[in-house]
């Protein structure tokens, strides 16, 4: 069974002017792609072939002679959950998360505050996460290829911050393009949905 790349969750001029077509194009078109392409090569005419992409990533989370099979597989799951993860307009959020984020990080502001310091405090590449642990929204930072759902923790919304997410738009200033993302790009109603699911 081929794991298969998503479609994208909304035209690729759909986010400008905060992420433009140009970075998705290499984005989603090749970075994203190169990843899908490389788990099916990785898993063809083995026994992981059967396997759904978040099995594999249990698999091999920890099996140090799979390292290059869960850094790929790791990188589609991110991606396709950072695509849901993004929507024109951001804003404020609503619903269930817009009460718990007072309830667990006091305000708005205090949370957009800590998901920016995990953004920029990522040394190198990696991702910055909103997710609950143990009933409670927690901020986590991980590196590289590196996953919340490894760990058994859900994830509710992510922001990518590899040099290949932001460099095409913002070139070095990885602080303009969380500010950007966390200020218009959420989409609260994916969190929502995790939230519940
Ligand atoms: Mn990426």
């Amino acid at each position: 069974m081929a794991i298969l790349l998503p479609p994208l969750p909304f035209e690729k001029n759909a986010l400008e002017p905060y992420i433009t077509s140009l970075t998705l194009e290499y984005h989603y078109g090749k970075h994203h792609n190169a990843y899908v392409v490389n788990t099916n090569t990785l898993i063809k005419d083995t026994e992981l072939d059967t396997l759904s992409l978040e099995e594999i990533i249990l698999l091999t989370a920890n099996d140090l002679t799979k390292t290059s099979l869960f850094n790929n597989a790791a990188q589609v799951w991110n991606h396709t959950f950072y695509w849901n993860s993004l929507k024109y307009g951001g804003g404020h959020p609503t619903g269930e998360i817009a009460k718990k984020i007072d309830a667990d990080f006091g305000s708005y502001d205090n949370f957009t505050k800590a998901l920016k310091e995990a953004a920029l405090g990522q040394f190198g590449s990696g991702w910055a996460w909103l997710v609950l642990m143990d009933g409670k929204l927690s901020i986590l930072k991980t590196s590289n290829a590196d996953t919340p759902i490894a760990r058994g923790i859900k994830p509710l919304l992510c922001i990518d911050v590899w040099e290949h997410a932001y460099y095409l738009d913002y070139k070095n200033a990885r602080a303009d393009y969380a500010d950007t993302v966390i200020k218009n790009l959420l989409n609260w109603d994916f969190a929502n949905r995790n939230l519940k699911g």
